[in-house]
């Protein structure tokens, strides 16, 4: 589904990724991680068009993505989420999550009908699939940190991708809040067969769900492959693991 081949980016002669290459196959599970610095969340501002690359490609579904504007990466079918929560704060949930249904509809809101009764049936299925639907009216600003990344996600769902990335999904969150995500996630990928892509730094949060790891450090590729390959490889023991 995703292939990234010697993907560069430089700042200003800085290499911040450096080479680093990434297969996903539809279904996939795949965690990245490395050391703060590494290069993960570039690695993802690239895929998702945030940042243009130096060089390198980008095949999606066969294209070549690299370097597309970040609302057509999304509508190829590629939708994120952030490790600082980006949400309407004085939205509600509904209609956080009404608003990206409705971009990917390419519809605004009609003026002769009243918000609420656009687009309803999809928005309330997305918010009942992240668990989120008894909190509806809410001000999204009001939530717990744990509900606003959960509601990211949900933002996310709106796009309907075919492939989710998200960047550190349980980063501040309680044990009890990170269960819950976790468990979201094997949802989306078990019963919805979404393809996830994700960067994280909890290391029991990564073996449990990831069918595939890649190892990255300083903007290269140590390794990808399946968690056991990656647990016993001595150069990621050495570097990441901890011996
Ligand atoms: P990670 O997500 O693995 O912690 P990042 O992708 O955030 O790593 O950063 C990789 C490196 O690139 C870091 O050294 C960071 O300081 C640098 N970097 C990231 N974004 C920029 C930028 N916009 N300008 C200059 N340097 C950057």
């Amino acid at each position: 589904m995703l292939q990234v081949e010697a993907l560069e980016k430089s700042f200003d002669g800085f290499m911040a990724v450096n080479g680093a290459t990434l297969k996903v196959e539809r279904g996939d599970v795949v965690a990245v991680i490395g050391p703060n610095g590494a290069g993960k969340t570039t690695l993802f501002n690239l895929i998702t068009g945030q940042l243009p690359p130096t060089a390198g490609a980008i095949w999606f579904k066969k294209e070549n993505i690299a370097g597309l504007a970040p609302h057509r990466v999304c509508r190829k079918g590629i939708s994120r989420s952030y490790q600082v929560v980006n949400i309407f704060n004085r939205l509600t949930l509904f209609e956080n999550v009404q608003v990206a249904v409705l971009s990917r509809r390419r519809k605004t809101f009609d003026l002769f009908r009243p918000a609420k009764t656009i687009a309803v049936d999809e928005t309330r299925r997305i918010l009942d699939s992240v668990g989120l639907l008894d909190k509806w009216a809410m001000t999204s600003g009001a939530l717990s940190h744990g509900d606003q990344k959960v509601l990211e996600i949900a933002i996310a769902l709106g796009n309907r991708p075919e492939l989710l990335i998200l960047d550190e999904p349980t980063a501040g969150m309680s044990p009890e809040e990170t269960a819950v995500t976790l468990r979201l996630m094997k949802r989306l990928s078990g019963e919805l067969g979404l393809t996830i892509l994700f960067c994280e730094h909890d290391m029991g949060m990564v073996f449990s769900i990831a069918t595939q790891i890649m190892v990255m450090q300083q903007g290269r590729t140590i390794i990808q492959g399946p968690p056991d390959e990656v647990r016993n490889n001595q150069q990621v023991r050495d570097a990441y693991l901890g011996g």
